[in-house]
């Protein structure tokens, strides 16, 4: 079975959020199971600067981008500590700069962005064709990929290498779907017959991701709720029709996480080790996290937040009750980037309360393990969420979820009050409607249990017990993309 697996950002070489964590471990669970795996991904500046040993080959590939010829050039590496093939396509004009999609330290995206993967997503095929993969599927994420099943069915669908290809689109987040002006349909050198309202238009623009639903054989996302959810005018943000239009091909595959870099036993990232055995490392990676944080070194619950600032992940609701947060004895330290008016109000919750919260606005990953391993609880009150990767490693690491019941966290957090803790499902605490009174209840009702350190540990060590591998995700995986082959 050969598998191409495209994804425009691939850990450890650029990331922006979760996709790139699944695109840099999923790959190598699937080569485990007998995948034959490609990687192919843009070469970003960010990555070309950093010491990564990667080499030129002499593959170039070319594009025709509005009748000027446009030119990829091919490097090659492999995933950290593996034999999975990564290939790298660079273009200076497109991709030397620093930033993958928007300028950074801002929101504001890059003009050229639609002609970025408009470029990349051909430059891909052409890869593909050149390394004469004949791949079985193409496996494409987010909206970055999404006219290669446009391009593939309607560009080089005759072309030998790719006679038996089919295509899946994985979506990890349907708030993101490249959305332009139409007169870049002119860049995309499609036919302008496929800007219509069943296709590639999308309110008078031009929709990336609404092509890769119309145009691949199966449509997968990453949690199984999440799959009903954008099903939904709710959540659908405007593709909802279109979805449920492809339901029978539409599937809820949810992530898991790589155990070799998120696992407390091991992590070089913190102050000790622990595991479920023996959990003192847990009270000295508290004591160093409130160290670092200049936090006083009490024995108060820490919570813990690792998040993109975007209303996206349920802050609204945080700057709603923190006045009320700040009256119970707690600590509160918080890890994101994101948009600006976040920023300001953190920066100043952290100046006023500086005995109680402290607050780091940069992209960190040690900090992030020394947050998961530190925090008692961590919080994820999301308006919605594809997956979630913050509770799967918070899981993992003894630090007791708290989320809003949406999408993966639905899937993957059991709330203690829906069976005793003995049965070892419970894992956590969840609230369903999206309000910041029902969020503040649940939190009281989390430090009330924390009260109790028996029944705490116990719920801790339900989470630290559970699977949430990448293995169990990638049998997933093989077996849908069995499926498709199978379905002719
Ligand atoms: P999303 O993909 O919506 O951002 P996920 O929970 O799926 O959310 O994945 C987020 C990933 O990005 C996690 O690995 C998380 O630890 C990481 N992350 C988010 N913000 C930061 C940050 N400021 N510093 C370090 N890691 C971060």
């Amino acid at each position: 079975m050969k598998i191409v697996y495209i994804s425009p950002e691939v850990m450890p070489f650029a990331k922006t959020g979760g996709l790139a964590d699944i695109a840099g471990t999923l790959p190598k669970s699937l080569q485990k199971q007998g995948v034959d795996i490609t990687v192919i991904t843009p070469l970003y500046g960010v990555t070309k600067d950093c010491q990564y040993s990667l080499l030129k080959t002499d593959l170039q590939v070319m594009v025709t981008i509005d009748g000027k010829r446009k030119y990829g050039y091919v490097y090659k590496g492999f995933l950290p500590d593996s034999q999975v093939p990564v290939y790298f396509l660079y273009n200076e004009q497109y991709y030397a700069r620093k930033g993958l999609y928007n300028y950074p330290g801002t929101t504001r995206d890059f003009e050229d962005n639609s002609e970025r993967f408009i470029f990349f997503d051909q430059a891909v095929l052409e890869t593909i064709d050149q390394l004469s993969i004949y791949p079985d599927i193409i496996h494409c994420n987010d909206w970055q990929t999404g006219l290669i099943p446009v391009y593939l069915k309607a560009k080089y669908a005759s072309r030998k290498c790719f006679l038996n290809t089919k295509v899946i689109m994985n979506i990890h987040n349907l708030a993101y779907q490249g959305i332009f002006w139409h007169w870049d349909m002119k860049l995309t050198g499609l036919d302008w017959s496929l800007f219509n309202w069943k296709q590639l238009e999308f309110y008078g623009k031009l929709n990336f991701l609404k092509g890769g639903i119309v145009f691949s054989d199966s449509i997968t996302t990453v949690s199984k709720t999440y799959a009903q959810e954008i099903q939904t005018p709710e959540y659908g943000a405007g593709l909802d029709v279109v979805l449920k239009e492809r339901a029978k091909d539409l599937y809820g595959i949810i992530n898991g996480i790589d155990c070799t870099i998120w696992n407390p036993e091991t992590d070089k990232f913190i102050a000790a080790n622990y595991g479920i055995k023996d959990l003192t490392g847990k009270q000295i990676c508290k004591k160093d996290l409130q160290r670092k944080c200049k936090l006083p070194g009490k024995d108060v619950p820490v919570i813990g937040m690792i998040t993109r600032l975007t209303d996206q992940k349920g802050l609204d609701l945080i700057v709603d009750i923190f006045r009320d947060l700040m009256k119970i004895n707690l600590q509160f330290v918080l890890l994101g980037t994101g948009e600006r008016r976040y920023h300001e109000l953190f920066q100043d919750y952290a100046k006023r309360f500086p005995e109680k919260v402290a607050v780091k606005l940069t992209f960190d990953e040690r900090s992030a393990h020394e947050i998961e391993a530190g925090a008692d609880i961590f919080l994820m009150p999301s308006r919605f969420e594809p997956c979630g990767l913050n509770q799967l490693y918070s899981l993992r690491y003894g630090t007791v979820p708290v989320v809003r019941a949406t999408g993966g966290l639905a899937d993957t957090i059991v709330d203690v009050r829906s069976e005793p803790i003995s049965y070892g499902r419970a894992n956590g605490f969840s609230f369903k409607r999206y309000n910041s009174d029902m969020l503040f209840a649940t939190i009281v009702r989390v430090l009330d249990f924390f009260k109790n350190k028996v029944q705490w540990i116990e719920i801790m060590k339900n989470g630290m017990k559970q699977d949430w591998s990448l293995e169990r995700s990638a049998g997933e995986y093989v077996m849908l993309y069995k499926k498709s082959i199978q379905g002719g």
